[in-house]
């Protein structure tokens, strides 16, 4: 019996999607549709799963411009990204348009805020509210299974960039200190984009984050 997970990279971004699932109840949420609707609509019947929610950690195109279809297909609750980045959520038409696909405006999110707690099945995952990417940016994390979903926060060796609208590069270093370092060193991360890393493989090898 465990939490389980499988990530499928999504979009021309290879964004990370990531499915999760609690094998006991096969109760599951998928995090971050950014797109290939189709391919994680079968992903999720494949295993016979019953999708619950879905969790965006944060408004870019690559992490939420599939939910408008998916919903279409999928009836399910949105919760995240914190009301932070509503604006990157309503600009969505505009964006997604310039990269050809264009989709309406995320709706019925429901915000969340630090200290909320989120469930797979049995398995309960702390809101954590880091911005600095995004204003609205959130984490995902289950002191149960040592499992952090970072979005574009933190990736293997380096972290999520600050040059977007309304991105701060202090208060992105700032929060990844003080929320994320300080989880346990065995804390497995799955990135936004590329490998899962570790807590502890961040602590000693990140160039940004070393004292
Ligand atoms: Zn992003
Ligand atoms: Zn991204």
């Amino acid at each position: 019996m465990a939490l389980q997970f499988e990530i499928n990279a999504v979009t021309p971004f290879r964004q990370n999607c990531t499915l999760l699932w609690d094998d006991e109840s096969g109760e599951a949420v998928l995090t971050d549709v950014g797109g290939d609707v189709p391919f994680l609509l079968q992903s999720v019947a494949d295993k016979n799963l019953k999708l619950k929610e879905i969790w965006l950690t944060h408004g870019h195109l690559d992490h939420a411009g599939g939910v408008v279809e998916f919903l279409k297909h999928c009836d399910v609750a949105v919760l995240g990204p914190h009301e932070g980045d509503d604006f990157l959520l309503q600009s969505l038409p505009e964006t997604t348009a310039q990269y050809g696909f264009p989709v309406s405006p995320v709706p019925q999110t429901r915000w969340l805020n630090e200290g909320e707690q989120l469930a797979v099945g049995r398995y309960v995952f702390d809101v954590l509210h880091i911005p600095g990417h995004t204003p609205g940016h959130v984490v995902f994390y289950c002191s149960e299974a040592g499992l952090l979903i970072a979005g574009d926060v933190l990736f293997y060796e380096t972290i999520g960039r600050t040059d977007f609208p309304r991105g701060n590069h202090a208060d992105l270093i700032h929060n990844i200190r003080e929320k994320l370092l300080t989880l346990p060193e065995e804390t497995r991360v799955i990135a936004g984009h590329g490998r899962m890393t570790t807590i502890g493989h961040e602590k000693r090898h990140n160039p940004f984050l070393q004292a």
